[in-house]
C-alpha cells in the first residue's frame, strides 16, 4: 500500500475525486454545479503544490467562482508536474473553453481569438 502523506491521513474528501494521470492532475467524481444558477461549472485552472492539487471552477453564466484543494500524494504530483506540464505548476485548460459557447464567445469579443 501506497504511504500517504499527514493531510491524506486526516482527510476523507480526496475520495471524491479521481486521479488523472494526465495534466489536469485530477477529475471531480461528482458535478459541480454552479449554487446560484445551476449551471454547470467550467475548470479554470489547475494548480500543482507540493501535497496538493487545487482545481478552480467557475461559472460561465455568473462567474462564480470555487476552489477544491485536493490533498494527494506527493510522488503523483510531481510526476503530473514533470511528465505534464513540464515542471510550471499552473495549467489553464484553454482549449477547453472553447467547447464552452458563451466562454468562447467572451473570450472572442474580448479579443483573444
Ligand atoms: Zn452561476
Amino acid at each position: 500500500m501506497k504511504k500517504l502523506n499527514p493531510f491524506q491521513k486526516k482527510l476523507k474528501h480526496h475520495k471524491k475525486w479521481r486521479a488523472t494521470n494526465n495534466i489536469y492532475g485530477h477529475e471531480p467524481k461528482f458535478d459541480i454545479i454552479c449554487a446560484y444558477c445551476g449551471d454547470d461549472m467550467v475548470l479554470r485552472h489547475s494548480v500543482i503544490h507540493t501535497f496538493e492539487n487545487v482545481m478552480s471552477y467557475k461559472c460561465p453564466s455568473c462567474s462564480w467562482f470555487i476552489r477544491f484543494r485536493i490533498f494527494w500524494g506527493e510522488e503523483y504530483l510531481k510526476g503530473i508536474l514533470n511528465k505534464f506540464r513540464h515542471g510550471e505548476d499552473f495549467f489553464v485548460p484553454v482549449e477547453d473553453f472553447m467547447e464552452n459557447e458563451i466562454i468562447k464567445q467572451r473570450l472572442i469579443d474580448l479579443g483573444y481569438w
